[in-house]
């Protein structure tokens, strides 16, 4: 196999470029943001690496990484030792990713696939990721419903009229 080969097979193990990722990033460009992408030389290939604030993101498939009590994550029915065991050297992985990264000095914020796969919930975890990485409130913003278009720009909300987050649960 030559390079270009595997790390085109490791990037369709690994899922790169799914979905929910790019959602989180065009929103993170949208709000002005740059990072890099899947970089291997650190702990676990974070999907986001926001060196200007030492922070990486990771938005982890609730399957493959053991998002326990969601509904996203059920154990196939057959094989369900290799699978447990699968997923929780999966999780055991993460974890020990967590710890080197943030030794080495990293912020790691990791988000739930779940969490940006409903627009409603979409919303509040981007706005959220947003604040956690700036440390700016971000208000909820309207996003299309269609994930594939580009993000639209934030809408001018008068300061004091927006909704409290809380009231959307
Ligand atoms: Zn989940």
């Amino acid at each position: 196999m030559t390079p270009e080969q595997r790390s085109r097979n490791m990037a369709a193990i690994k899922g790169k470029d799914t979905k929910p990722e790019i959602i989180v990033r065009k929103y993170l460009f949208s709000k002005g943001l740059r990072y890099r992408v899947n970089n291997r030389k650190l702990p676990g290939s974070p999907d986001i690496v926001l060196r200007e604030y030492k922070t990486v993101v990771f938005i982890d498939g609730c399957f493959w990484h053991g998002h326990k009590d969601c509904k996203y994550f059920r154990l196939p029915k057959s094989n369900v030792d290799f699978w447990r065991q699968k997923i929780t050297m999966n999780t055991a992985r993460d974890y020990a990713n967590n710890v080197d990264l943030k030794l080495a000095g990293w912020r790691v914020i990791r988000i739930w696939e779940c969490e940006i796969k409903t627009k409603a919930k979409r919303e509040e975890t981007l706005s959220r990721l947003f604040a956690m990485i700036t440390g700016i409130p971000s208000d909820i913003i309207s996003l299309p419903d269609e994930s594939n278009e580009p993000v639209a720009a934030e809408p001018f909300i008068p300061y004091g009229i927006v909704t409290p987050h809380h009231s959307k649960r």
